[in-house]
C-alpha cells in the first residue's frame, strides 16, 4: 500500500512510533499484534471517507477511534491498519433547545456536551463514568451506559439520527430530527453499539432530556445483597423510579474504607446509592425510605448537595480504591434483576473457589454488574478461569456478556454461546452489507 497516495490529500496523520505506539492501545489492557502503519486525524468527513475508500481498494484493516478510554479491547489496532482518529471532530454543531436536541460531530466530549446543554437548562442524560473524558462517536459506538441510565435510558435511546461512513467510503444518513418515526428499517439503532465494524460515525442528532429541577439523594447499608435486590424490587413494584440506583459489595466497601480512612464496610455488607429527580424528588425518595428502611441496616437521606456529593462520592470512589491494589480486569455482565442477587453471591464464590480478587459494584437498577477482576492476584489460569465462571453465571441466568462496553476483542470467545451460530452468522452477513471489503474494525465484536 502506497501511503502517500493517501496521505498526501490529508490535512493531519502521523507514522510516528510513540504516536502509533498510543492509539493502538486502549483502556482494556490488551495488546496488539504490532504497530498500525499510520494514524489519521480527521479533520472533516472528506478526510474519514478518503481514508476509508483508500483502506477499502487495498483491503488495509481501519480502526476507528475516539479517546481510546473503552474497557473491551474495541479500539486497539495491530501491526498493518490505519487508525482513524475522530477526536479531532469536535464540534457541538447545533443545540435546539426548543426541540431538546443537539447535533454534534463524533470527537465531542460527552461531558461537554452535557455542560453545553446545561446552559439551556437541558442534559445529555447518558452519563458514563468516564464522560469527562470519551467521545459521543465512541459511546455510540458502545452503546454506553452509566449511573442515571436506570431513568433515562442508555445512549441508544438518545441517538435519534447518525452520518456514518461505511465500508466503501460512501456516506449515508439514517434517522431524523423527530422523536417519532418509522420510515425504512431501524439502521441508526443498528449502527449504535456496532462497535466502529458497520460503519463509522462522523455525525449525530441527539435527544436531550431537561434539567431535573431537584434531585434527592440517600445512601442505604444491607445485611445482605439480596435485601439490597430485594429493596429494589420493591420500589419498582410500588412505581418509583429512582434516577440512580448503585449497589457496592462488601469487598469494594473495604477497598474504599482502606484509600479514604472511611468506616463504610462495617455499616452492612452492601451499599446502595439511591437518587431520586425532578418535581417530587424529595416526596419520592421518602416513599422509598418507608418502603425500605425495613430492609436497610442504615439509611441515610438528604436533599444538601454538599452531602449529596459525599455519598456519590461513595460510587465513584469505587474503580480508583480498587485500582490501588493493582491491574484490574473490568468485565460487565448484566443480568435479568430478580436474578441480580444470586449473580453476585455467585461472583464471591468463584472468588473463594479460584483464589482471584473480585469486587463488584453494579448499576443495580438495570441488572449491570461490573465485577472488577485483580489481574494479578492469582495465576494467569486462574484468572482466566475466574473470568469464564463469570461469563457462564452470567449465560445460565439469562443475562449477557456485556451491558455497556462491548465485546471488543476481550469477548469474542463467549459469542456463540450467547448468540449462537445462526444469529452469529446473520450478523456476519449484515457486516458484508455495510462493509464488502471487510475493513472496518476486523476481528472485533463480532468476529
Ligand atoms: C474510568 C472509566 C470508566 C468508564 N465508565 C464507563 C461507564 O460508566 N459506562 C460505559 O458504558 N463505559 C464506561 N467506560 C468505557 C468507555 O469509556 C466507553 O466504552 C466509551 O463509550 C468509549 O468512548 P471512546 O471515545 O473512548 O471510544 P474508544 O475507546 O476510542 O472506542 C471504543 C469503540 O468504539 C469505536 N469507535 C470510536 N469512535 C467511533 C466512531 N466515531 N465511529 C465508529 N466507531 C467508533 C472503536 O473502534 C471501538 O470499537 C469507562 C472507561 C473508563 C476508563
Amino acid at each position: 500500500m502506497s501511503l502517500a497516495a493517501l496521505t498526501d490529500d490529508l490535512a493531519a496523520w502521523s507514522t510516528d512510533p510513540d504516536e502509533l505506539t498510543r492509539v493502538s492501545l486502549d483502556r482494556s489492557g490488551a495488546i496488539p499484534d504490532g504497530l498500525p502503519d499510520l494514524v489519521v486525524f480527521a479533520r472533516s468527513v472528506d478526510d474519514v471517507q478518503r481514508t476509508v475508500a483508500h483502506a477499502a481498494t487495498h483491503g488495509v484493516p481501519v480502526v476507528p477511534r475516539g479517546a481510546g478510554t473503552g474497557v473491551a479491547g474495541g479500539a486497539i489496532a495491530g501491526a498493518g491498519s490505519i487508525v482513524l482518529d475522530l477526536s479531532g471532530l469536535d464540534r457541538i454543531v447545533e443545540i435546539r433547545p426548543d426541540e431538546a436536541i443537539a447535533v454534534v460531530e463524533p470527537g465531542v466530549v460527552t461531558a461537554d456536551l452535557d455542560d453545553a446543554a446545561g446552559t439551556h437548562g437541558l442534559r445529555y442524560a447518558p452519563d458514563p463514568a468516564s464522560a469527562a473524558i470519551s467521545t459521543i462517536g465512541g459511546n455510540i459506538a458502545t452503546n454506553a451506559g452509566g449511573l442515571r441510565c436506570v431513568k433515562y435510558g442508555v445512549t441508544r435511546d438518545a441517538v435519534l439520527a447518525v452520518d456514518a461512513v461505511l465500508g466503501d467510503g460512501s456516506l449515508i444518513s439514517t434517522g431524523r430530527r423527530t422523536i417519532k418515526g418509522v420510515t425504512g428499517y431501524d439502521l441508526t439503532s443498528l449502527l449504535v453499539g456496532s462497535e466502529g465494524t458497520l460503519g463509522v460515525i462522523v455525525g449525530a442528532t441527539l435527544r436531550l432530556s431537561p434539567l431535573p429541577v431537584s434531585t434527592a439523594t440517600a445512601g442505604v447499608f444491607f445485611a445482605t445483597a439480596e435485601d439490597a435486590v430485594a429493596a429494589i424490587t420493591l420500589l419498582q413494584r410500588n412505581g418509583l423510579r429512582p434516577s440512580t440506583a448503585e449497589l457496592i459489595d462488601q469487598a469494594t466497601l473495604v477497598a474504599i474504607d482502606e484509600a479514604q480512612g472511611s468506616d463504610l464496610h462495617t455499616r452492612g455488607e452492601v451499599f446502595l446509592l439511591l437518587q431520586t429527580d425532578g418535581y417530587g424528588a424529595e416526596a419520592e425518595l421518602a416513599a422509598a425510605e418507608r418502603l425500605i428502611r425495613p430492609l436497610a441496616t442504615a439509611f441515610e437521606a438528604t436533599t444538601d448537595p454538599a452531602t449529596a456529593d459525599r455519598l456519590v462520592a461513595t460510587r465513584r470512589a469505587a474503580l480508583p480504591a480498587i485500582e490501588r491494589h493493582g491491574r484490574v480486569l473490568i468485565e460487565d455482565i448484566a443480568v435479568p434483576r430478580s436474578r441480580l442477587a444470586e449473580t453476585v453471591t455467585a461472583v464471591a464464590a468463584i472468588a473463594a473457589r479460584t483464589g482471584v480478587r473480585i469486587f463488584v459494584f453494579a448499576h443495580a437498577g438495570d441488572g449491570n454488574l461490573h465485577p472488577i477482576v485483580l489481574a494479578d492476584s492469582a495465576p494467569p489460569e486462574q484468572v482466566e478461569r475466574a473470568v469464564a465462571a463469570i461469563f457462564d453465571q452470567a449465560l445460565a441466568v439469562g443475562g449477557t456478556l456485556t451491558g455497556e462496553h462491548g465485546v471488543g476483542v476481550l469477548k469474542r470467545p463467549w459469542l456463540a454461546a450467547e448468540l449462537g451460530e445462526p444469529v452469529l452468522d446473520l450478523h456476519r452477513r449484515v457486516k458484508a452489507v455495510f462493509d464488502p471489503a471487510g475493513i472496518l474494525n476486523p476481528g472485533k465484536a463480532i468476529q
